[in-house]
């Protein structure tokens, strides 16, 4: 039996967690729950999983539902407050494995603390990674922690590498990473027309169902400049060996090339339970929930190369990953800010990677020696950000 702690337990990446969870009680056991503000489904997650911790960022609202499930006679779970608690819920030593399914920035410190004490990492929230990049894997290397991708991609990737493979080795049989995108909901739009696309055209992505974050950057393709980034680092591989392949019907999530020619591919639905069951269960395989493919349905498999004028973002993630050091934490929290903004309705979504070119051309780029280094420069990013689409308004 397996305890878990699940970061960002109310969000997509959360919920499907605990659908896999829900199936295999005789295996994991779920040790804590986090959430930023959504005090209704945690509660509703803590009756059902019971939880020893249930962490809420806000201390009002974890008041709130300590009261809520006092109220319902619910005596299982202890409700805990504020960011530190996060970290805390990591590293007890009842937690074998941590889901880090926070969005964004606010995931690194806690995932970071999973890493250092030596759990087994299931790694959704690829900005955490991206930001402190090395350190990250040094943290991982030095405790010995196991690093699990779920990101669909790498997690294909991580499965088509050699027998025991472990991330953050480079793998000297392999030549390329074909990293697969769906290329979004504007892979065929005008031009002229992204000025105008609402945030509501931006989050319907054709293939999967995310958060709204992520499924912008989808549409931008930051994600897949995210996801070159994390697969440089997980995988330990230079960037002109990581090739993006347009492949509209997310059905191969990536594959990989070896020298003797031989690529392969892992397949499968677009249902993130597909990896988040595929690492839960490591070094074995479980029942994750999600029909067998069909490939009569699928019926043809394209692929296309990806248009950097159209998708300056990625472009942009080619830069930073090349400069190293604190540009892809800079490149991050400008379009954590950019993304926000848009959502906001504050900015036009072409303004996302003018943001980013602002911030990466402006915000000085320093040895990216501690989490310190890293924090700072993602406040001067954000800050720099902040101002330039205030000026956009
Ligand atoms: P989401 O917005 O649906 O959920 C985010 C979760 O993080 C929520 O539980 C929320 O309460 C929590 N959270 C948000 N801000 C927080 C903060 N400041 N402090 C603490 N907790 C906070 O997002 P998601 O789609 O589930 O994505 C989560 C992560 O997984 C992201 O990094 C994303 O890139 C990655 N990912 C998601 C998918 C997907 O299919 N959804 C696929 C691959 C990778
Ligand atoms: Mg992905």
């Amino acid at each position: 039996m397996k305890g878990i702690t699940v970061l960002g337990s109310t969000g997509s990446i959360g919920v499907s967690t605990l659908d896999v969870v829900a199936r295999h009680p005789d295996q994991y056991r779920v040790i804590a729950l986090t959430a930023n503000s959504n005090i209704d489904r945690l509660f509703e997650q803590c009756l059902r999983f019971a939880p020893q911790y249930a962490v809420m960022i806000d201390y009002g609202l974890a008041d709130e539902l300590r009261k809520r499930l006092a109220d319902a006679g619910f005596k299982k779970t202890e409700v805990l407050g504020g960011t530190k608690a996060l970290e805390d819920v990591c590293v007890l030593p009842e937690v074998d494995s941590v889901m880090a399914a926070i969005v964004g920035a606010a995931g690194l410190l806690p995932t970071l603390a999973a890493a250092k004490a030596a759990k087994t990492v299931l790694l959704a929230n690829k900005e955490a990674l991206v930001m402190s990049g090395p350190l990250f894997m040094s943290a991982v290397a030095d405790s010995g922690a196991n690093l699990l991708p779920i990101d669909s991609e790498h997690n294909a990737i991580f499965q088509c590498m050699p027998a025991n493979y472990h991330a953050g080795v480079a793998a000297p049989e392999v030549r390329r990473i074909l990293l697969t995108a769906s290329g979004g909901p504007f892979l065929r739009k005008p031009l002229d027309e992204l000025h105008d696309v609402t945030p509501d055209q931006a989050v319907a992505h054709p293939n999967w169902v995310m958060g709204r974050k992520i499924s912008v950057d989808s549409a931008s393709m930051m994600n897949k400049g995210l996801e070159l980034i994390e697969a440089c680092l997980l995988f330990n591989t230079p960037p002109d060996q990581v090739q993006v392949v347009i492949h509209p019907q997310s059905v191969i999530h990536s594959m990989v090339d070896y020298v003797d020619g031989t690529v392969l591919a892992q397949m499968g639905n677009p249902d993130m339970r597909v990896p988040i069951a595929h690492a839960m269960a490591w070094p074995t395989r479980f029942d994750s929930g999600v029909d067998p493919l069909d490939l009569f349905a699928v019926k043809r498999l394209d692929f296309e190369a990806p248009d950097l004028v159209r998708f300056p973002c990625l472009q942009r993630a080619y830069d930073a990953v090349r400069a190293g050091e604190t540009m892809p934490a800079i490149l991050n929290a400008a379009n954590e800010i950019a993304v926000a903004a848009f959502l906001d309705g504050k900015i036009r979504f072409t303004a996302i990677p003018d943001t980013i070119s602002h911030c990466m051309d402006s915000v000085p780029v320093n040895k990216a020696d501690s989490i310190d280094a890293v924090l700072l420069a993602d406040q001067a990013a954000r800050q720099a950000a902040q101002a330039y689409t205030n000026r956009l308004n």
